[in-house]
């Protein structure tokens, strides 16, 4: 295959949807999905991925950031829109002109959201996040306070309390129950003094893929599962891990045009600080791709592409601009040719777990990281 771009990704929209149904699907009939497009949709596209999301008929999307709703608005999105980091003071005001849904970190928070509010004339949802052990965002105020400052607001409405696990994946330790327990008891701790909001929702991928029933309330979260993928969950040795009981599948090829191929001596080194040094003559290609595409550049001298549909190891260190390649096991590459970073080609196949594993980073981290330099295209 000839390359249309230095290096490009290929983004399914059939892949997204039927993620988004097997969701749906195991979520079932009285939970509620919010898909989390944040992050440009972990690089899927925040705006592809919001239309795909619609015409299967998403009522919720989850973004980061003021900026990010707004540009999902400015696209059109007509579901509602939560914005799940915290927000700058200056950006309340424009938060409800776009009918964009905060997610409150603090009671003086709360009281802020409400006057603006009120201000405007306007009765406005928030959703109220919990600090169940995250140590991050998240009121950690007890109850009978939270339930004073909910019922104080006049103008803004609690319409969700939500909370997010720290460890969801490690099935060795009790966090996640822990978590999941105090929760609770603010929510039993609220509802006893007459506040008890529609929506209550803990989960993301980890949690829903792996069926833990008890933290899906009303409403779940996920943001990697649409996009194809569960990490692996980590069990007590002689344990048995849980049920993976969501099936999903990769959305997201990424590609690089060779752009040079040439036979180099044993003996040659190669590329910054000569880090691969041939033992025998090599044919090597020259990878339109570098670190500044978002190709980590610990994958030097150990990662691997596929070209050809042959292994093609990682020669010397990764580049700004370029990565060198091993063609040995693909003779007959030429300049101009596609390479396969994620995705299959051939028989063969590399996912972004297994490249980030290699580099020592998260599957998460490797799509955000993919520049916006790399041309995004959209196939069916
Ligand atoms: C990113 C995020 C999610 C989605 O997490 P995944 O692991 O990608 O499913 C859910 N909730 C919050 C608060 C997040 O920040």
């Amino acid at each position: 295959m000839s390359a249309p771009y230095r290096s490009w990704i290929e983004v399914s929209r059939r892949r997204i949807a039927a993620n988004f149904r097997a969701v749906r699907q195991l979520a079932g009939t009285d939970v509620e999905v919010c898909p989390v497009v944040k992050a440009d949709a972990y690089r899927h596209g925040a705006v592809e991925v919001m239309r795909i999301l619609t015409a299967e008929g998403a009522r919720w999307l989850a973004v980061s950031s003021m900026d990010e709703g707004l540009t999902l608005r400015q696209a059109g999105a007509t579901a509602r829109i939560l914005v799940m980091a915290e927000f700058l003071p200056g950006e309340r005001e424009a938060l409800l002109a776009a009918n964009l849904t905060p997610v409150i970190h603090s009671l003086d928070d709360l009281r802020a959201f409400d006057h603006l509010a009120a201000r405007a004339g306007a009765t406005a949802a928030y959703h109220l996040k919990i600090d169940s052990g995250m140590g991050r965002l998240g009121v950690l105020a007890p109850p009978v306070e939270i339930a004073r400052a909910v019922r104080a607001a006049r103008s803004a409405r609690l319409e969700g309390l939500m909370t997010h696990f720290a460890s969801a994946a490690d099935y060795t330790g009790v966090q996640t129950d822990i978590q999941i327990e105090t929760f609770e008891a603010v929510l039993a701790a609220l509802a006893a003094q007459g506040v008890s909001p529609p929506l209550i929702h803990l989960s993301s991928t980890i949690a829903l893929a792996y069926g833990r029933r008890r933290a899906w309330r009303t409403m779940v979260r996920p943001g990697h599962a649409l996009y194809g993928y569960v990490s692996p969950v980590r069990v007590r040795s002689g344990e048995s891990a849980p049920v993976q009981e969501l099936s999903v599948r990769p959305a997201l090829a990424w590609k690089a045009a060779l752009v040079l191929v040439k036979d180099v001596p044993a003996g040659a080194r190669i590329g910054y600080g000569g880090m691969f040094r041939a033992d025998r003559p090599v044919r090597l290609g020259i990878l339109a791709a570098g670190y500044a595409d978002g190709v980590p550049h610990r994958l030097g001298n150990k990662g691997r592409v596929i070209a050809g549909g042959q292994w093609a190891p990682i020669i010397g260190a990764v580049s700004m601009d370029v990565t060198t390649i091993d063609l040995s096991a693909a003779p007959d590459m030429r300049p101009g040719d596609a390479v396969t970073l994620l995705g299959t080609d051939g028989g063969l196949r590399q996912g972004a777990q297994q490249m980030a594993r290699t580099a020592g980073t998260i599957s998460y981290s490797l799509l955000c990281g993919i520049s916006a330099r790399v041309h995004r295209i959209y196939t069916d």
